[in-house]
């Protein structure tokens, strides 16, 4: 199921296989493809330090060095995990930075950098409407600059993401119905001007959308068509990202509301060939997610796990970095002496010990969830069924949501 790309789009997504409401297909934006469904893992590239440093950032800078296979990890191509990163404007605030700092960091897009010519991947850069959502403005350690819809456009073309979105503001699950609806209605204006700012850019643009349940997104749609024009939004965005989600990380039921109320509503206003990217939930949800038809993730659950010195032996599982035999899992990390033993512990700094640990959970996240791509692939719904059944369906909390989506929407079990 291919479709006609309009002129204004830059992104062409081609779903290759459906099975249920689960889809698989390829996003292409300039020279990039990432296969779906995928997980992006979040990464700061600019963290306060220089570019000998990687810019610095403590864990963030050791994935750095796996992502362009610096000596400092013993080299090694990695590449294949960074197929596709996620990072904000709003990370640029994570470290107090100076004006000069600043200005050297949006200089250059970060894929022309020499120091990560090696990253190829899709660079999906947030607006950080959520970090910006109480000040709006980006505060180093003296200086300041107005954060508002142009601002943050002009930093993405510098920055160079592949994909961009708008600036949104989200909301949050006590918000009553007129804060929703006015939250919904200023986004909408970002909207309208963030289309007109970036016409013509050579970046695939993602609408943020917000909202909890059917209803909900159904209100936020209705401010946009309002405001923006409901062909508009189908001709010029290439994508769609759900946001505020963060608040339910923890809650799957709500998780799979959201997600299968969000297809349900993209059906409904005709924006159903977009792929639907949900921002920033914890890894464990993906099987769930991908089930009902969300086409990416992004999410630093691999590096939380490890500075909570946790090593991920699924998406769902993780076991204590103490009690781990390393010779029982293959990938690259674990297979390098080296990097084994600052794993446990025989490193001077704790994120040369923990920086391996978060890649060895990133890659049994990707691998896993290339799995389910590669159920999605197949015929029929007996191999993403047996997935779930064999990996949630064995965890008593997660039992009841595996065999849900699968009653839902993979046909169910007879
Ligand atoms: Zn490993």
């Amino acid at each position: 199921m291919s479709f006609d790309v309009p002129e204004t789009k830059v992104a062409n997504f081609d779903v290759k296989s459906t099975i249920g409401d689960a889809r698989s297909g390829t996003l292409r934006i300039k020279d990039t493809e990432l296969e779906t469904p995928n997980l992006l893992p979040v990464l700061n590239f600019y963290a306060g330090g220089l570019a000998r440093s990687l810019y610095g950032g403590g864990i963030h800078r050791t994935m750095k060095e796996f992502m362009t296979g610096d000596d400092v990890i013993g080299g090694g191509d990695y590449s294949e995990y960074f197929d596709g990163v996620m990072t904000s404007v709003g990370s640029l605030t994570d470290y107090n930075i100076s004006r000069e700092r600043y200005e050297d960091y949006i200089a250059e897009p970060v894929k022309e950098r020499e120091v990560f010519e090696e990253f190829n991947g899709t660079l999906f850069l947030d607006s950080g409407g959520f970090k910006f959502l109480g000040g709006y403005e980006l505060d180093g350690s003296n200086f300041e600059v107005e954060i508002d819809q142009a601002k943050i456009f002009e930093i993405q073309q510098r920055m160079g993401g592949d994909i961009i979105v708008n600036l949104d503001r989200p909301i949050a699950p006590d918000d009553d119905y007129e804060t929703r609806v006015e939250k919904a209605r200023r986004t909408a204006e970002n909207v309208v001007e963030f289309l007109n700012l970036s016409e013509g850019t050579m970046s695939a643009r993602f609408l943020t959308l917000h909202g909890y349940n059917y209803s909900m997104l159904d209100t936020f749609l209705g401010e946009i068509d309002d405001i923006v024009g409901a062909s508009r939004v189908h001709d010029e965005f290439d994508g769609v990202a759900l946001g505020s989600l963060v608040p339910l990380k923890d809650n799957k039921g709500r998780l799979i509301d959201a997600i299968q109320d969000c297809r349900s509503i993209l059906k409904d206003w005709g924006f159903d060939d977009l792929p639907l990217h949900v921002l920033g939930i914890s890894s464990s949800a993906i099987p769930l997610l991908a089930a009902v038809g969300a086409d990416s993730f992004d999410s630093s659950s691999y590096l939380h796990s490890a500075i909570n010195g946790k090593y991920n032996t699924s998406l769902t599982g993780s076991k204590s970095i103490d009690e781990v035999d390393f010779s029982k899992c293959n990938c690259p990390v674990c297979s390098n002496e080296v990097l084994v033993s600052r794993m446990k512990g025989n490193a001077e700094y704790r994120k040369d010990e923990l920086g391996p640990v978060a890649m060895h959970n990133l890659i049994v996240q990707k691998r896993e969830v290339a799995y389910i791509r590669d159920c999605i692939r197949s015929p029929g719904t007996d191999d993403l069924i047996e997935y779930l059944e064999s990996t949630l369906g064995q965890n008593k909390s997660m039992r009841l949501f595996a065999h849900r989506v699968v009653n839902e929407s993979l046909g169910g079990y007879f």
